[in-house]
């Protein structure tokens, strides 16, 4: 662990937002989670290493193998498709077809949706096994590295996606330039981010699921994240709720359980409870309106490279 100055200020004067734990996989640990006095942006104080967090990134962290398809029943299937196509639809409204990077592709199914609409797919993954799946059993080419080691051509890209990345990366300003520097005058970045306007934020506290202690180094108050983008020579164009607002309220519900309710077989039941399929379908209005309020768990962010970058 090492002591880190604020990433946006580079200032070293932050307080103790709270001491956070593994809650999503319980490996034991503890970290500071801090919010810079001068500017608000919240992070983990001191940070671990690519070693260090190593270990918090199990073989069944859910990111990686959430979306092997060969796992997955048909319901959940479908509900990541239609996720995929979501996410899609939005870019399409930006720009139709063309070269795209996904940072962080896990086993790639989101680059495979977007390859059926013709676009030319490429991506990201530091996860082995993750990486190893989006090559040999969906053949997308993908750079098995970090975003920090990958090597990516100057302009040469349409749309960047990284899709609940950032907040993981040690240096995301750094990150945001070198992302930029790929992108061709007009291309567009488009990534998502816990949102810390959120009503789940608001709800659960240091047991919402957008803290995620010790993966989650960074959490963006959206004026700093804004200014971080344009140093980047990126243009914030739109932002808005669009996807995993109910997976990441039954996240929250799952954390905040923990110490308010000591049987184990309990909160098993009740988190089985909130995804069972009625409760889902039930739910979908609300997590609808929460989307439209834009105060969703998860703010996808639409940004355009100005062009004299
Ligand atoms: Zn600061």
């Amino acid at each position: 662990m090492h002591l880190v100055h604020c990433n946006f200020c580079k200032r070293n004067d932050a307080s103790l937002l709270f001491t956070g734990r593994d809650l999503l996989h319980g490996i034991p640990g503890s970290f500071d989670l801090v919010r810079c006095n001068h500017c608000g942006l919240i992070y983990l104080n001191p940070q671990p290493s690519v070693d260090e967090l190593a270990p918090y990134y199990p073989e069944d962290y859910e990111a990686h193998v959430g979306t092997r398809k060969e796992q997955l029943g048909w319901l959940r299937r479908l509900d990541y498709r239609y996720g995929v196509e979501k996410r899609y639809r939005a870019i399409s409204r930006y720009i139709q077809t063309g070269r795209i990077l996904d940072i962080g592709c896990a086993t790639g199914a989101f680059l495979d949706g977007v390859r059926a609409h013709g676009w030319q797919v490429e991506g990201i993954e530091p996860g082995v096994r993750a990486a190893a799946y989006a090559q040999e059993e969906l053949g997308i080419p993908v750079q098995n590295t970090s975003l920090e080691e990958a090597q990516l051509k100057s302009e040469s890209l349409d749309v960047v996606t990284m899709w609940n990345v950032l907040e993981h990366l040690s240096d995301p300003q750094t990150a945001l330039i070198k992302i930029s520097r790929a992108l061709r005058p007009g291309g567009i970045l488009v990534f998502a981010v816990p949102n810390i306007l959120s009503y789940d934020h608001k709800l659960f506290q240091s047991y919402w699921a957008g803290y995620d202690t010790p993966r989650h180094l960074y959490v963006f108050p959206p004026p700093v994240l804004e200014v971080m983008l344009a140093r980047a020579g990126l243009e914030l164009a739109e932002r808005r709720c669009i996807y995993g607002t109910y997976n990441a309220f039954v996240y929250s519900a799952r954390f905040a359980m923990m110490d308010r309710i000591a049987s184990q077989t309990t909160r098993s039941r009740l988190t089985q409870l909130l995804q069972a399929i009625p409760v889902r379908i039930m739910m979908m209005p609300l997590s609808r309106v929460v989307d439209l309020l834009n105060r969703g768990s998860i703010m996808t962010w639409f940004c355009r490279k100005v062009a004299a970058s």
